[in-house]
């Protein structure tokens, strides 16, 4: 898999080539409003590698994702949805509703969700 795809939406947000409302970077995350948000709070984090989906990690990816896990509990306090909760999505697949190939967390918060799962 290559570090970067020059076709990729959010390679090009990583970047800064493609502009986002960026709300935390690292040396291996970088988190940012959905375009399209679906409640008050609507964050994605990305890998700044790309990496198509969660069919695509590999052994060794663990701290990654792990980290993805704890930005998104920092960024989740931040914005002040931690307390009353909050949901964390990953869509993986054309079943799984993945649309951008680029894996991405969805932190969502700030209302009730409609559903318990789906
Ligand atoms: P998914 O359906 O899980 O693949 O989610 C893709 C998400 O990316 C959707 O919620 C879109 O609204 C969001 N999205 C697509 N393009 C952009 C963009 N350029 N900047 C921010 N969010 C985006
Ligand atoms: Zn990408």
């Amino acid at each position: 898999m290559s570090k970067k795809m020059s076709s990729c939406a959010f390679c090009k947000i990583v970047s800064g080539e493609k502009h986002a409302t960026i709300l935390y970077r690292d040396e291996q995350v970088t988190a940012f409003h959905d375009i399209y948000p679906v409640a008050p709070t609507h964050i994605l984090i990305v890998p700044n590698r790309h990496i198509a989906s969660v069919n695509d990690l590999r052994p060794g990816d663990e701290p990654l994702i792990g980290h993805m896990f704890t930005v998104a509990k920092q960024l989740a306090e931040q914005e002040g949805v931690h307390e009353r909760g909050f949901r964390i999505i990953i869509n993986t697949g054309p079943l799984g509703g993945q649309t951008v190939y680029h894996l991405h967390l969805h932190l969502i918060g700030g209302q009730r969700v409609r559903h318990p799962m789906k």
